[in-house]
C-alpha cells in the first residue's frame, strides 16, 4: 500500500464529535455519462466513512516493488497529491439522499427543538451534486424535503406540551441582490438587521405549512423561478445562491415560554472561478459576485475557524443574510459535493480545502429563548410593515 500523507487531521484527532457545532459532509457523486466517455481517472478514494484520499496513487505492480522492474515514465511524472482528507462524514457515490438526510440533518433537529437556529450549506462547483443533494427530484427527494419531513415528525411527537407554528420562505441572492422564489418579482428585497427580529428580509413572503408534502410543489416553483443561464461549464448552472428558510415558533402549553428557531438551508452556486467559465459581459458579471458571496462566506468561515472576534458578515448579502444562521448561535452542517472524475480535479481539490478549513470551526452556542409572542404571520406583518417604510423612504 502506498503510504499517504495525514494533510487534514479532524478536529481533536477525532472523526466524529457531535458536540462540535458545525458538521462537514463530503458527497462524491458517481460519475456521469460525459466524464465515463472520456478518458480520465478517478481523483477520489473512499477509505471510510469518515476519510477519504485526494488523488490516490494507483498501486504499483508488486514486481515494482520487488525491484524487478522500473515504474514506467509517465507514471512517475504524475505527481500525484495522495492528500489524505479526514470529515464528520464521507458519503461515496453508492450513498443515497436518504443517507446523506441520515449523516448529515437528522440529528441537528433535536438541536433545533433545544432551541438552536440550524443551517445546511451545500458546496461545490456547477455538476458536482449541491441540488440534487438538497432538492433531489420526486423519485430521489433530497435533504430539504426529507429533514422537513422529519421535523413534523419530531414536531408530532411535542404535540401534547408544545404548540408550533412553522413558516417557510425561499429567496435566491443573484448578483447580490435578493429575490423572492415564491412571490416572484423584478424588484430586489432590502435586508434589515433588527436587534429584536435578527436580520430579516423586508417584504418577503412567508408561507404557513402543516405537513411536508406541501413543499414539493412550492419548491418545484421556486426553483423555477430561479436564475439560470448556460454557461460553458454545465448547461444546467445555477448562478444564484438558493436559501430556504424555516421558522419555527414553538410555545410551550405550561409556562408559555417562547422560542423562534430558525433553518436555513442553501444550495450555493457554483464555487468555480469566473474565469474558469468562460464567460464575458454579463456572464461573466454574474461569476464575479458569486465569487463575492462565496469568497465572503469562505472569509467568515476562516475568521470563525480562527476563532476571531469580528467576523466581517457585512461583506456580501449572502452573509449579512445568513449573519444568524452560521456561528453564534447556531448549528452549521456543511455539505461539499464533488465529481470523482479528474476532469474536475482543481475544483475538487479547492472544494476539500474549503470544507477542510470549516472543519475546524468551534463555537459556543446560545439558545434562542424569548418570551415575546411572534409566529411566523406576525413576522410576516413585520416583513410587510417594512416594505411599506422602506418604499415610504
Ligand atoms: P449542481 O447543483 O452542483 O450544479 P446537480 O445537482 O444539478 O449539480 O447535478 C448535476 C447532474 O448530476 C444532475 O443531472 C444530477 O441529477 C446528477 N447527480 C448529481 N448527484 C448525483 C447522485 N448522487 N446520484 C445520481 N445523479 C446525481
Ligand atoms: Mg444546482
Amino acid at each position: 500500500m502506498v503510504k499517504t500523507t495525514a494533510m487534514v487531521p479532524s478536529r481533536s484527532g477525532s472523526t466524529q464529535n457531535m458536540a462540535a457545532n458545525i458538521k462537514v459532509l463530503v458527497r462524491v457523486r458517481p460519475f456521469n455519462a460525459k466524464e465515463l466517455g472520456q478518458n480520465n481517472r478517478t481523483v477520489i478514494e473512499v477509505l471510510d466513512e469518515n476519510q477519504l484520499v485526494f488523488d490516490p496513487k494507483e498501486d504499483l505492480p508488486p514486481f515494482y516493488y520487488q525491484g524487478v522492474q522500473q515504474p514506467s515514465k509517465n507514471y512517475l511524472k504524475r505527481a500525484n497529491k495522495e492528500l489524505r482528507f479526514a470529515f464528520d462524514c464521507v458519503c461515496g457515490p453508492n450513498r443515497t439522499n436518504q443517507d446523506v438526510f441520515e449523516c448529515a440533518t437528522k440529528d441537528m433537529l433535536a438541536s433545533l427543538m433545544e432551541g438552536y437556529n440550524c443551517s445546511v450549506f451545500v458546496y461545490g462547483a456547477t455538476g458536482a451534486g449541491k441540488t440534487f443533494t438538497m432538492i433531489g427530484s420526486k423519485e430521489h427527494p433530497g435533504i430539504t424535503y426529507l429533514t422537513m419531513d422529519h421535523l413534523f415528525q419530531t414536531i408530532s411527537g411535542h404535540q401534547m406540551d408544545r404548540e408550533f407554528d412553522i413558516g417557510v420562505s425561499y429567496i435566491e441572492v443573484y448578483n447580490e441582490n435578493v429575490y423572492d422564489l415564491l412571490q416572484p418579482s423584478s424588484t430586489p428585497l432590502q435586508l434589515r438587521d433588527y436587534p429584536q427580529y435578527g436580520v430579516t428580509v423586508a417584504g418577503l413572503s412567508i408561507r404557513n405549512i402543516k405537513v411536508a408534502q406541501e413543499l414539493l410543489d412550492m419548491l418545484e416553483f421556486g426553483n423555477q423561478n430561479r436564475t439560470q443561464h448556460p454557461t460553458d461549464a454545465n448547461a444546467e448552472s445555477s448562478r444564484s445562491h438558493a436559501v430556504f428558510q424555516v421558522y419555527v415558533t414553538m410555545r410551550c402549553k405550561t409556562s408559555n415560554q417562547c422560542r423562534m428557531v430558525k433553518l436555513s438551508m442553501i444550495d450555493l452556486a457554483g464555487s468555480e472561478r469566473a474565469s474558469a467559465t468562460g464567460c464575458i459581459g454579463e456572464r461573466f458579471k454574474e461569476g464575479a459576485n458569486i465569487n463575492r458571496s462565496l469568497l465572503a462566506l469562505g472569509n467568515c468561515i476562516n475568521k470563525l475557524a480562527d476563532g476571531s472576534s469580528y467576523i466581517p458578515y457585512r461583506d456580501s448579502k449572502l452573509t449579512r443574510l445568513l449573519k444568524d444562521s452560521l456561528g453564534g448561535n447556531c448549528k452549521t452542517v456543511m455539505i461539499a459535493n464533488v465529481s470523482p472524475s479528474s476532469i474536475s480535479y482543481e475544483d475538487t481539490y479547492n472544494t476539500l480545502k474549503y470544507a477542510a478549513r470549516a472543519n475546524k470551526i468551534q463555537l459556543s452556542l446560545k439558545k434562542n429563548i424569548i418570551n415575546a409572542d411572534m409566529n411566523a404571520a406576525q413576522s410576516m406583518k413585520v416583513n410587510k410593515e417594512l416594505q411599506r417604510r422602506l418604499e415610504e423612504e
